[in-house]
């Protein structure tokens, strides 16, 4: 059994002594894409790799899902596409930034499909196309988010423009909902009627309307490709909703040392924090510098003036609540109720993973998990479990 576990990792050595770990689940990743791909129903399910795989890790992220099928990727730039293409040979990689002039080496050299967001965008890749000759590439149409995108009217008329460039010829119209995470929005149906007037100017050409929580949606949704990224990596996509998918990522910080603190004192920067009871802290090797917000401390934030309500961290079957102020490379949590034989100074906190999610953590800091995942930081050591099937 225990041999069976070290097999799995790669680098056993360095990951267990690490002052701060992250273990990748591939094989519950590839699920989750599965899952997505099946919840996509007669539309194809791309991959969306961005940020690094959303903190995970976009070539062992992007191989195994290339792996288990995907074959449609979407990144927020073209580095991002360069480092991926060696991982997904034969995929479409589509850049959602799009294109700068001097970005066109790379964009044809790592045979990447920009998304074209603007005018300017247009022109200049419609002039590039003349020179270098045809190069796929996708249209973002903006429904209503006001983020990027061509407004809608342009869109529609360029569909019908009779003088436009012979080259003009989309592989994908794309656009993109403001409201999915609220399926009760308002906002969902009107960017829905807007993008079928989109998918049905560009007749013949595929479209793509939803991203992870879109999916949930149901099949009007769905349209030819869905972008799940949020949801293959274990994420809650949708407000309210039990979240469906398997963990993805499990962090964990290495107490450093344990000791015993007296009623009455304080806890971390400011003092904020007044321990109520004699208690025993774990110091673990974690902070803001990593990730671990400032905003999940068990006080001494604005709006939290004493007691708990910050995150808490999980050990041998005990939650553990932070006290005091995170610092940038230190974490205090409270281990005053785990029974001292359950812990002890080289231990290892899950901060998030299957015992926490990671959403619940985002909740306490006030945000979401997406920006928790993307916000890592270097210091951790990454290990991945291979898919073993
Ligand atoms: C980030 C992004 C996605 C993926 O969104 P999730 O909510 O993570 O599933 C899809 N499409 C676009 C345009 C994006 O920017």
């Amino acid at each position: 059994m225990t041999d069976e576990f070290d097999d799995s990792f790669s680098e056993t050595d360095a990951f267990d002594i690490a002052p701060l770990r992250l273990t990748v689940d591939l094989a519950a990743l590839a699920d989750n894409w599965r899952d997505m791909a099946r919840r996509s129903g007669k539309a194809r399910a791309s991959a969306v790799v961005k940020a690094d795989a959303y903190g995970m890790g976009i070539e062992d992220c992007g191989a195994t899902l290339y792996h288990a099928g995907a074959r449609d990727f979407f990144v927020a730039t073209v580095a991002e596409g360069a480092t991926l293409r060696p991982h997904a040979p034969e995929a479409r990689i589509f850049v959602l930034s799009g294109i700068w002039p001097g970005q066109e080496s790379q964009v044809f050299n790592h045979d990447l499909v920009p998304v074209i967001a603007s005018e300017e965008q247009l022109s200049f890749w419609m002039a590039t196309l003349a020179e270098r000759g045809d190069h796929p590439f996708a249209l973002h149409v903006d429904t209503g988010f006001n983020r990027l995108g061509l407004p809608l009217e342009d869109a529609l008329f360029l569909a019908d423009d009779t003088t436009r460039p012979a080259s003009f010829d989309p592989v994908l119209v794309l656009s993109h909902l403001a409201c999915a995470d609220t399926p009760s929005s308002p906002m969902n149906r009107a960017q829905l009627e807007s993008f079928r007037q989109v998918s049905a100017a560009f007749e013949g050409i595929e479209s793509s309307l939803s991203a992870s929580a879109g999916i949930f949606m149901g099949p009007e949704y769905h349209f030819d490709l869905t972008r799940p990224g949020i949801a293959l990596y274990g994420g809650e996509a949708v407000n309210d909703m039990a979240n469906p998918m398997r963990p993805v990522a499990k962090a964990e910080a290495r107490i450093i040392q344990i000791r015993d603190a007296a009623e009455g004192q304080t806890v971390s920067y400011g003092g904020t924090f007044i321990l109520k009871r004699p208690s025993r802290l774990a110091i673990a090797s974690v902070g803001y510098a990593d990730g671990y917000q400032r905003s999940l401390s068990g006080s001494g934030i604005p709006l939290r003036e004493m007691g708990y309500g910050g995150a808490y961290g999980f050990i041998n079957g005990y939650e553990v609540p932070v006290a005091g102020r995170v610092t940038m490379d230190l974490t205090i949590f409270d281990v005053t109720d785990v029974p001292p034989k359950a812990i002890r100074a080289g231990d290892y906190i899950e901060l998030f993973g299957p015992n926490v999610p990671v959403d619940e953590v985002a909740r306490a800091a006030g945000t979401i998990g997406y920006e928790i995942l993307t916000g890592l930081g270097l210091r951790y050591e990454r290990q991945y479990l291979i898919d073993d099937e």
